[in-house]
């Protein structure tokens, strides 16, 4: 679980899967694209409204892997026990 890094939204992901960009915001809160900063993961909605504009600029639209809002595997379920 996490929240979007574009519109703040909380939602469920699979870290490993989750499409994600590398952004950070300046000093008056606007998104810069900055390949050293850390991947912020994105939800479906904001990927799929994303996805359009990508096109019409003639980038690759971003991929959702299966699984990539799917609860973590590693989650609390885990935890009963076998005994
Ligand atoms: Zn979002």
């Amino acid at each position: 679980m996490g929240i979007c890094f574009n519109c703040g939204g909380f939602f469920t992901f699979n870290p490993e899967r989750v499409p994600s960009i590398r952004v950070r915001r300046d000093g008056s809160g606007n998104l810069v694209r900055d390949l050293k900063a850390t991947k912020e993961p994105i939800c479906r909605s904001c990927v799929e409204r994303a996805n359009p504009i990508r096109i019409a600029r003639g980038l690759q639209p971003i991929e959702i892997l299966d699984g990539a809002y799917d609860p973590e595997p590693d989650s609390d379920f885990d935890l009963e026990g076998d005994e």
